[in-house]
């Protein structure tokens, strides 16, 4: 069959490719992904094989890398440098050996190197008598940029190689990267500087490589490994092979990569593939794929290069981690606490090996800070098991028309009003007892030991009686029938008898546990305790402005902003009336004994360390009981840190901001004096 691919396609092809070369060489600024980029010179490759006669010298099969900038000092290599081809699987790398050894008996004995591919910039450094004197980088690998003023301030880089007997003239190659820690710190302060922060280490690192200022390249921790060499003075013998003239450069004080290994033949090579993909997540740099080469240096001299390639090396990408799509829209997912999660909508595509349609995008802030909006084409990440991510959008593809993502003011799955927590980025929906997102966790805090107290009512028979539909509020656990619990799986008529009679029994309870059982966030026991004693009343619980709720022992801004809220939802009421109506009841007015003149009553108190006198929780219970709120972290607001054995940073914390730090021996003589 004809292709309809014509000469003049293939022109257009390589005018494209040529300008996404510059832009990624030269400007480091790329505008398609890596992956789109060599899914086209694939389609370049096979075209140049298939029609020979079109192919021109300007192709990118033809050339290495770009022109190096102006701004630089030119360096003319001794000895070009090249790229590498590609293999994307293992019929590619198979080929690969069939290429360097027709003659298939003799592939198991072929030794290879295999390598991490480092995502950085190749290097040339050059050394005379033992002294660095310059580096530079690849440029169109016959021409370079001096980079010297930058390479310097790599700390793993010798400005003197230790040993003796080196060569005269000696050059290092390798790759400049940046470590996923020092890339991170670097988007942190990027960010904090309100600079764009880098997509990649990739970019990072050649960005901070091709810097006029070497202030800059100091400050961005780079990292540097060695993968080969350029000229050696003739005064000096190669080795016979590759690894050894690896060690020999190493001995000499450069850097090499410990996960490097010598493999043989096709079992070989595919082991080690095995081996770095699961390897990858937890290395402390970015690697793109493998790197295979001969070891042989006399088989190496006899295949020698393609214009672009060695013949004796082959890179094997892995699938891409990351990779650009459109982002088509912006959805909301509410988290079983009624946390308000956007994710991204995206135009379906392989990252990692998976094709991913969503991705998370956190919350507002994140979305505002990265500037991300629909109908943006977006970077999409994932790495290892982790959940896909939307980096950032590509500005350069922003399309004249895009939409800026606003949070709903009303919960997607309830309908509910939907609150801005006070002081964090969480947007939370206030239908706490009607929202499905939310259900099964309200309906288990509701019938917890220290709510409604519901024996028999676990979490599985919650999840039965929800996915049944027989339960959807709290209330409807008070119309269940015989009949519909012996409808469940594997549920017994003494059992479902037994569970009726708890539903029952729970109706008797307090003021303070029906206020507690509502699940208002952040509103505990003792909060509920001293809600009950201040308003006596439902109706004037229901009622209370936020000026009477901040006056009360233990509410404060963010408490009694969540308790108006929950009460100004329709929903909530009708539920909170139903269960009124089914009988639930409580002696009013309600006194509850929290000791007031108790030394901890109102005190805010930390837990920290281990006890010698009781568990955690013993210690939490009988503080709340004395009137103490016991909270996980320390501020200022803290009173007391209470530090037993092995306590750690929250002591720390306390000392530092003067927070009264008590031993287990005082606290314990202080609860005495209570008793
Ligand atoms: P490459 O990055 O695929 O491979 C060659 C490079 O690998 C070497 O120059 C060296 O820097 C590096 N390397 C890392 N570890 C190595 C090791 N152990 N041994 C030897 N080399 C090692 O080739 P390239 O020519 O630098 O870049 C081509 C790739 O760049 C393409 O596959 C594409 O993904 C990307 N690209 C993207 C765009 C775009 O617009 N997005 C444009 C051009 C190129």
């Amino acid at each position: 069959m004809m292709s309809d691919f014509t000469k003049n396609d293939y022109l257009n092809l390589v005018k494209t490719l040529n300008k996404y070369s510059a832009e990624y060489y030269v400007h480091d600024k790329p505008s398609i992904s890596d992956a789109s980029y060599d899914s086209l010179y694939g389609t370049l490759l096979k075209e140049e094989a298939q029609n020979p006669c079109w192919l021109v010298s300007y192709s990118p099969s033809q050339r290495v890398g770009d022109k190096p900038l102006d701004e630089f000092t030119s360096v003319t290599h001794a000895v070009a440098m090249y790229s590498l081809d590609n293999a994307f699987s293992d019929e590619d790398l198979a080929n690969f050996l069939n290429r360097i050894e027709p003659d298939k008996s003799k592939q198991d004995k072929l030794v290879l190197s295999a390598e991490p591919k480092m995502d950085g910039l190749a290097i040339n450094l050059r050394y005379k008598k033992g002294l660095f004197v310059q580096a530079s980088t690849r440029g169109d690998g016959r021409v370079g940029e001096d980079v010297t003023h930058n390479i310097k301030t790599i700390r793993s880089i010798p400005m003197q190689l230790k040993g003796s007997q080196f060569p005269d003239v000696l050059e290092v190659r390798g790759e400049v990267f940046i470590s996923h820690a020092a890339f991170k710190a670097l988007n942190e302060k990027q960010l904090q500087a309100g600079d764009k922060p880098f997509a990649n280490p990739r970019n990072a690192a050649a960005g901070s490589l091709r810097q006029l200022d070497p202030k800059v390249a100091s400050q961005r921790q780079l990292s540097f490994y060695l993968y080969g060499w350029g000229e050696l003075s003739a005064d000096w013998a190669v080795a016979g092979n590759y690894y050894d003239m690896i060690e020999q450069f190493a001995k000499w004080g450069l850097p090499k990569n410990p996960d490097s290994q010598m493999v043989s033949g096709l079992k070989g090579i595919l082991d080690y593939y095995e081996f770095l993909s699961k390897k990858r997540a937890n290395l402390p740099y970015e690697i793109d794929g493998i790197v295979y080469k001969l070891n042989s240096i006399q088989k190496q001299r006899d295949l020698g290069f393609t214009a672009k390639a060695p013949r004796w090396a082959i890179a094997r990408k892995f699938p891409a981690q990351e990779v650009w799509t459109k982002l088509l829209g912006i959805d909301i997912q509410v988290g079983r606490t009624g946390a308000l999660t956007p994710v991204a909508r995206l135009e379906p595509v392989s990252v990692g090996g998976v094709v991913v349609a969503n991705a998370t995008l956190h919350n507002l802030d994140e979305i505002e800070r990265k500037d991300v909006r629909i109908g943006d084409t977006v970077i999409v990440r994932r790495a290892g098991d982790v959940i896909p991510e939307v980096v950032g959008p590509v500005l350069n593809q922003r399309p004249e028309h895009t939409t800026l993502f606003e949070m709903p003011l009303e919960c997607p799955e309830c309908q509910s009003e939907v609150v801005r927590e006070l002081d964090k980025a969480v947007y939370r929906c206030m239908g706490g007892l009607i929202c499905p997102a939310q259900r099964k966790r309200a309906l288990q805090h509701f019938v917890s030991k220290k709510a409604l107290d519901i024996v028999g009512l676990g979490n599985k028979l919650i999840d039965q009686l929800v996915e049944s539909n027989l339960v959807h509020h709290p209330d409807d656990f008070f119309s269940l029938t015989l009949e519909s619990l012996l409808g469940l799986d594997r549920m017994a008529e003494k059992s479902a008898l037994k569970v009726l009679s708890a539903i029952q029994k729970a109706k008797q309870t307090t003021f303070s546990r029906f206020i507690y059982s509502l699940g208002i966030p952040e509103v505990g026991e003792v909060t509920a305790m001293n809600l009950a004693n201040f308003f006596k009343n439902l109706p004037a619980l229901e009622k209370a402005d936020l000026e009477t709720l901040i006056s009360i022992s233990d509410v404060g801004d963010i408490v009694a902003d969540h308790i108006q809220h929950f009460f100004q939802q329709p929903h909530n009421l009708t539920v909170i009336q139903n269960l009124l109506e089914q009988g639930v009841h409580w002696p009013e007015p309600e006194e509850v004994a929290i000791p007031s003149s108790s030394a901890f009553s109102g005190k805010v108190m930390v837990l920290t360390g281990t006890f010698e006198s009781m568990g955690r929780a013993d210690a939490k219970k009988q503080l709340e009981a004395l009137g103490a709120k016991i909270t996980g972290s320390v501020s200022a607001k803290t009173d007391y840190v209470v530090a037993g054995e092995k306590a750690g940073s929250k002591k720390t914390k306390a000392e530092q901001l003067g927070v009264v730090v008590l031993t287990e021996q005082a606290w314990l003589e202080m609860m005495a004096e209570e008793a």
